[in-house]
This record gives structure tokens, sequence and C-alpha cells, in this order.
């Protein structure tokens, strides 16, 4: 049989990603290409790189797919495309990746090198860890949030759908029962401490991070 998996998205992400995807047991026997709608060569680090409508039209037994593009909303509307095309959607977990007890990932994700998720963690469709992030006890992750490199996220924290949380920031743990909450589509810059709730579509910044923009009154 011939299994085809794509790469989606051929530039700095997704070439950190082909490496991951090409170690796992789950996709032995698989050839590996790119996809992208904007392909910026023919072939990138050996493998070739091919339009979306390439992809759809490869003769394959098994298609799937994973798409390595940090931005929420692209990721959602690749997914959406892929599936109307009966492309399935697979999970990238890398082999130097630490999963301890109780950890749930929705598919789509993927988890780099050297990211720890411990215990008692419910985590959503297509989540990003990118390299030396971890999340600790007892987090619930929503859909489409990303990580970027080395985030610290503590036990008992709650973040919403979307949410994008920078290279490097730390955020507090919240308590059994009374998480700490990052909402919906929240940015969290990059080496930002968050202490506290960040509200949905908030940015936040700095040690403690608060809101981008805000004025002090009298100012
Ligand atoms: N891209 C795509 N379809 C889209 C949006 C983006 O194929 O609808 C591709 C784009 O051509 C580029 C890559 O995805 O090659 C995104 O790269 P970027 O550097 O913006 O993101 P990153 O790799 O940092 O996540």
């Amino acid at each position: 049989t011939c299994k085809v998996f794509g790469v989606f998205g051929a530039s700095g992400f997704g070439r950190e990603v082909m490496p991951v995807a090409r170690g796992m047991d789950d996709l032995e026997g698989f050839d590996f290409v790119f996809v992208d709608d904007n392909p910026p060569a023919a072939e990138i680090n050996g493998y070739k790189v091919l339009t979306y409508q390439e992809f759809v039209d490869v003769n394959a037994d098994v298609k799937s797919i994973i798409v390595a593009i940090a931005d929420a909303g692209i990721r959602r509307n690749i997914e959406a495309r892929c599936a109307n095309d009966d492309i399935k959607l697979c999970t990238v977990v890398s082999e130097k990746s630490l999963k301890m007890d109780q950890v749930k990932i929705g598919d789509g994700a993927v988890i780099c090198p050297f990211v720890t998720l411990t215990s008692n963690i419910k985590i959503g469709k297509s989540f990003h860890a990118n390299i030396y992030s971890y999340v600790a006890h007892d987090c619930v992750i929503g859909d489409y949030v990303t990580f970027a490199p080395a985030v610290k996220c503590n036990g008992n924290v709650k973040i919403e759908n979307n949410a994008y949380i920078g290279t490097g920031a730390i955020i507090k743990q919240g308590k059994p029962g009374k998480p700490l909450i990052i909402g919906e589509g929240a940015v969290v810059g990059m080496g930002a401490v968050v202490t506290k709730n960040v509200p949905a579509g908030a940015v936040v910044v700095g040690n403690p991070a608060k809101p981008l923009g805000h004025k002090r009154l009298g100012g």
C-alpha cells in the first residue's frame, strides 16, 4: 500500500515538524511531503513541496496530514479543507517529549521535542506545543491553542480556545476548583509572567503581565 503524509506549511515551523513526524513509529512506511498553498520551492530539505491540489490528486491508499502553521485561524481553515477531501488529520508527538498519567490530546496536535505534559491534563483539538514547553497537572486546554517555545504553564490553569502564548511566558498555577484562566483568543507576550486571569481577547505583556496599551489614570 502507498501511504503519504503531508506536513502542511513549508515555512519555519513546517521544517521543524517534518523530522518529528518522520521519527514517529506510527508513521513508519509513509512517504513524507510538504504541502503549501504558496510553495516557497519545489523541494525543501529533500522533500517535495506540493500545492494542496497536487496533494489531493496524489494517488495513495492512505493520506494523512498535520498542519504546521502557528496561526490558529489558518489551522482551522486548512483542517476544514482537508476534512472535506477525506484527508485524515493526525497528531504528531515527538519521541523526545514526555507524557505522564492521564493526558488526553485531541487530533491535529503537534507536541515538539522536549515538551513535558505531566499528569491529569485535558487538551482540545490542534494544540501546538513548541520545543521545551511544559503543561503541568490538572490543566485544561481548549482547541487551537498555540505555545511558542519554552512556555511554562503551571498546574490548574485553564486556557480557552485560540489563545496564543509567546516564547518563555510563565503562567502562575491556579487552585483546584479555581483555575487561573486565560480567555478565548488572548495573546500572552514573550516572557510575560501571568499572575492572574487574562480576559478573552486581551493582549498582555510584562512582569506581572498587564494588558498592552493600558493607560494609567491621570497619566
Ligand atoms: N500557508 C498556506 N496556506 C494558508 C496560509 C499559509 O499554505 O492558508 C503557508 C505559507 O505559504 C507559508 C506557511 O504556510 O509557507 C506559513 O509560514 P509562516 O512563516 O507564516 O508561519 P510559521 O511557520 O511561523 O507558523
